[in-house]
């Protein structure tokens, strides 16, 4: 980073990184591939599902390939996590990550799944350059399952973390979300079924990113009530700021380790202040925040006909102007206008 372009940042991003104006400066880039999903979880979107976005304004698989290529080859982009909606909904997933993998320097690579393509697909996705994967389980309870994600398909998600787990996509991380009357009992269940099987097991406090917008912040499960219910079964260790860095997990080390443990408190434990994130959106919008109001338009530039600089630095001044924080326990917080799906958790 050189004093002339960013002045003030000591951060190793190169030269003409994504930095804002609070000198935090992204790395790590969200790429949501599509909005659609083949689950309904209800803390995430209704039923019916949403009015998917129309093809034509999803970028193609190239368009994907040149943003990834600009971020990493340009705007030191060092790590890139495809999600959605469902990302292996999209045919042209490993091709995307094997075009990507061959870029200097390679960044890495992970997706954040549901899981249920998982046991059909892992060998192809680590064979195209995969690192890692991230699979949501809520609940280990089949009938509860179908209830949280309207999907009777317990089964394949479990085989897809296993399949995952064999392909060498190791390690395993698995998202849990805990909703009041409905799965909040589960946490000790949930952390002792991933200890046994080597998957690091994360929880995500719910957050106002529904598209039905019945987030209640008085029946959220907080970071604090989970730690008690853990904290009942195991001895959990702290694992400290260091160890921490930018992820948005605080960490214990379970019963003296080696397993560990995540909590991420997006509401009640904000992580802002470390925050090094890009998103790109399937409808390519980059978004400074998950809870961002504005997004900018890097599509309409890209098929304007564009090149990479003038794309790069629509790029950074979209970053510049990131807010401090999200903001969600001020009364003032407005939820933003795209749903989690939409937007790519
Ligand atoms: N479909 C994939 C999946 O479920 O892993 C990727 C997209 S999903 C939006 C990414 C993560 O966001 C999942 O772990 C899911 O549980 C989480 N999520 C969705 N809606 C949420 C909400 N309102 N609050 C907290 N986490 C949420
Ligand atoms: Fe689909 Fe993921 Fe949302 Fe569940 S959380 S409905 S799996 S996008």
């Amino acid at each position: 980073m050189t004093a002339e372009t960013t002045p003030g940042t000591s951060t190793a991003a190169g030269v003409g990184g994504l930095v804002d104006g609070f000198g935090r400066v992204a790395t790590d880039l969200r790429v949501s591939l599509t909005d659609r999903c083949n689950l309904r979880c209800t803390y995430c979107m209704p039923a019916e599902g949403l009015d998917w976005l129309p093809r034509p304004e999803l970028l193609t698989d190239d368009e994907i390939v040149r943003l990834v290529t600009i971020g990493v080859e340009r705007l030191g982009i060092t790590e890139v996590r495809f999600t959605g909606g469902e990302p292996l909904l999209r045919r042209g997933l490993p091709g995307i990550i094997e075009r990507v993998a061959a870029l200097t320097p390679r960044p890495k690579q992970s997706v954040t799944t549901n899981g249920l393509a998982l046991a059909r697909t892992a060998p192809a996705l680590k064979a195209a350059g995969l690192d890692r994967v991230n699979v949501s389980l809520d609940t280990l309870d089949p009938e509860r399952f179908r209830t949280l994600t309207r999907r009777d398909r317990l089964h394949d998600v479990v085989a897809g973390m296993a399949a995952a787990a064999a392909a060498g996509l190791a390690p395993v991380k698995v998202n849990a979300v805990l909703m009041r009357g409905v799965n909040d009992r589960e946490a000790p269940d949930l952390l002792a079924w991933c200890l046994e099987r080597g998957y690091e097991l994360r929880f995500i406090e719910q957050m106002p990113l529904d598209a039905q917008h019945g987030w209640d912040r008085t029946r959220m499960v907080t970071a604090e009530e989970i730690l008690r219910d853990l904290s009942a079964a195991f001895r959990l260790d702290p694992e400290g700021d260091a160890a921490r860095g930018s992820a948005p997990a605080e960490r214990w080390l379970v019963d003296g380790g080696p397993g560990r443990v995540g909590v991420i408190g997006t509401v009640t434990r904000p992580f802002c202040g470390a925050c090094d994130r890009t998103r790109l959106t399937a409808d390519g919008q980059i978004r400074n925040c998950l809870f961002a109001r504005e997004e900018s338009d890097l599509r309409a530039a890209l098929r304007g006909g564009a090149d990479d600089d003038e794309l790069a630095d629509r790029w950074r001044a979209a970053m510049a102007v990131k807010k401090a924080g999200a903001g969600i326990d001020d009364p003032t917080f407005l939820q933003p206008a795209r749903p989690m799906s939409a937007i790519g958790g």
